[in-house]
């Protein structure tokens, strides 16, 4: 059974434009797929269905085997990171991660600061946690938004374009990190990007759309490394 299954999703606007037109596509338990294609084919469109910001048109959208088309973002217990990482300027480091535990309710106090460590810890962030969003780097305010992001242990993350702020040399640090962030935690993972170094190291595989079709699905190597 795929951890997420998107079955012939459309998204058509009241204009009658199919931002994403007749997609399917299966994600096994654990797998890292990264989503390519030119700015305006729908990637952020798929993601955010997947999310439950967008409404589905038509298709069928399954998650760990249960449809979930009519359900509203938060029953989805998912975790999206978003490229403009709103972080909350008057929270500190540990309060930001920590927020979507708090939202949660019924989280022990001790258990909220465990997971906080555990996440802070995994994106070495131990010896920031006091600090507020101000007094990070923009690596660091990225890495705060991946650990409120992992802190719910989400069924799948989903990133959008969550590099695209940094500088080349963050870039590939953070790259790093989300590789072996995502292998710790072997967490089902959907990742638009339309930088190439990323869709060629990060994922299992590639999936191109094109003017909202998916026009081919397949692992980095077949597709940037073949003649
Ligand atoms: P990407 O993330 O790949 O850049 P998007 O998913 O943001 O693309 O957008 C997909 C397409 O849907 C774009 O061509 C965009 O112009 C179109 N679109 C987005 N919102 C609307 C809307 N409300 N009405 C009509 N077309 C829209
Ligand atoms: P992003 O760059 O984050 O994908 P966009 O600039 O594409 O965002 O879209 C911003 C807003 O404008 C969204 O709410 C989207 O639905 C809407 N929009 C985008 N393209 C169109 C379009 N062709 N017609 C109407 N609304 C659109």
């Amino acid at each position: 059974m795929a951890a997420i299954d998107i079955d012939h999703l459309v998204k058509e606007y009241p204009n009658g434009f199919r931002g994403v037109n007749d997609v399917s596509l299966q994600i096994a338990d654990g797998e890292f797929v990264i989503l390519v294609g030119p700015s305006g084919c729908g990637k952020s469109t798929l993601l955010r269905m997947i999310v439950g910001l967008e409404d589905i048109t038509a298709g069928e959208l399954r998650i760990g085997g249960q449809r979930v088309n009519e359900k509203a973002p938060r029953d989805r217990n998912l975790s999206m990171v978003f490229q403009n990482y709103a972080l909350y300027p008057h929270l500190s480091v540990r309060e930001n991660i920590a927020f979507p535990l708090r939202l949660k309710k019924g989280v022990p106090e001790r258990e909220i600061q465990q997971r906080v460590d555990e996440a802070a810890g995994l994106l070495e962030l131990g010896e920031l946690l006091e600090r507020k969003p101000a007094q990070l780097s923009g690596g660091q305010r990225q890495r705060v938004a991946m650990g409120r992001a992992i802190v719910r242990q989400a069924d799948a993350f989903l990133f959008d374009e969550p590099l695209s702020n940094l500088d080349a040399k963050l870039r590939g640090q953070m790259r790093s990190e989300i590789s072996r962030m995502q292998r710790r935690l072997g967490t089902t993972t959907v990742y638009v990007t339309h930088d190439q170094t990323e869709a060629m190291t990060l994922g299992d595989r590639v999936a191109v759309l094109r003017k909202g079709v998916l026009q081919q699905v397949a692992s980095p190597r077949e597709l940037y490394e073949q003649p």
